[in-house]
């Protein structure tokens, strides 16, 4: 598979240096914490931007850029970007070609960039210092680097997020001194919040960026470890769901339901995953204001086929309309359907 022809013509070797100095300096800020101390309320400070990073991973770059679960206007679009971007987990349009056009359809199978079927090391971090992806026969199959010409032909009247995905590294290095110079301020101009330069960027930038680092490169793992999860869905991959790496993860953390259900904005199935999914409370809320529209659920014929013995459905699936009556569903793939 190659680049779109519509690509962003950016110097992949400053690409590749860039992401990688992301990650190593991602990795080696959080140590200042053992020259700031710690303080309880700088700890509540990291958790909600922590929260803000998992939020830019999987409602920004999973459900809205990669799958495309839902619409919104271009205002939004480019403010779910900027979130996206700052959780230093690459572009969106990046995410789009490595997540949803190489994982998704081959998924433990030759050709997935980082399964944990090809060794953990390789799952977590090693793929990325990879130049291919090979089979395994050895065969070269994607060029990894390609990735960072790639830009998505949905967004091909969108110049704002053509420039924020090719200066997606820049910007994401670039905001290790700007958020120590905000430090600066807050700690001269904002005494109230009780926190110095460097505790800022420790608490505000530099644990939250490793904690997005290490979520994404951990559900490369424990997403599609056959000895952890459980399955609601009988996918053709080894994908499993966890409620507790909702923490990390947000909603791709019911990776297995993700997998058979990809398009889908509500990725959590049953009563008590859906009880915790704030990621689709949010789209909802969005739907609400009129800054969501055309979000995407199975067809209660696509969850009939796949559901597994034993599980118990929710009841908002039971409820909705015959399965072969597709006359409200607006979307291109009759397995999903508007929400109701
Ligand atoms: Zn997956
Ligand atoms: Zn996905």
């Amino acid at each position: 598979m190659a680049a779109s022809d519509w690509g962003l013509n950016v110097n992949e070797n400053w690409q590749y240096y860039n992401s990688r100095a992301g990650i190593a300096l991602s990795f080696l800020f959080p140590l200042l914490v053992f020259k700031t101390g710690f303080e309880w309320h700088w700890l509540v400070y990291c958790l909600v931007i922590h929260r803000v990073h998992v939020f830019g991973h999987s409602l920004c770059l999973h459900t809205y850029f990669s799958h495309k679960a839902f619409k919104t206007n271009r205002i939004m679009q480019f403010f779910l970007g900027i979130i996206a971007i700052g959780s230093h987990l690459g572009s969106p349009f990046q995410y789009t070609f490595l997540h949803q056009q190489l994982h998704h359809p081959r998924a433990d199978k030759e050709g997935d960039p980082h399964s944990p079927v090809h060794g953990l090391w390789h799952a977590f971090l090693g793929w990325r210092f990879k130049e291919y992806v090979t089979s395994s026969t050895g065969q070269q199959l994607f060029r990894l680097k390609d990735i960072y010409q790639y830009a998505d032909p949905a967004f091909k009247n969108c110049p704002e997020m053509r420039f924020i995905c090719k200066h997606c590294f820049e910007i994401q290095n670039l905001s290790f001194p700007a958020f120590y110079l905000i430090g600066m301020f807050v700690e001269a101009y904002i005494p109230q919040m009780g926190i110095n330069a460097l505790a800022f960027f420790v608490y505000f930038k530099a644990i939250p960026c490793a904690l997005s680092q290490f979520g994404l490169l951990s559900i490369n793992v424990m997403g599609h470890a056959k000895w952890y999860g459980y399955r609601n869905f009988s996918s053709d991959d080894n994908s499993r769901n966890s409620n507790l790496g909702f923490f990390l993860w947000g909603s791709t953390c019911w990776h297995n339901n993700h997998h058979y259900m990809p398009n889908s904005a509500k990725t959590s199935f049953t009563t008590r995953e859906t009880l915790i999914d704030v990621d689709y409370l949010i789209v909802l809320m969005m739907e609400k204001m009129g800054l969501a529209w055309d979000v995407k659920l199975p067809s209660q014929k696509l969850v009939d086929k796949g559901i597994m013995e034993g599980v118990k459905r929710p009841p908002r699936y039971r409820k909705d309309k015959d399965p072969d009556d597709d006359e409200d569903d607006i979307s291109d793939n009759p397995d999903y359907k508007m929400a109701a």
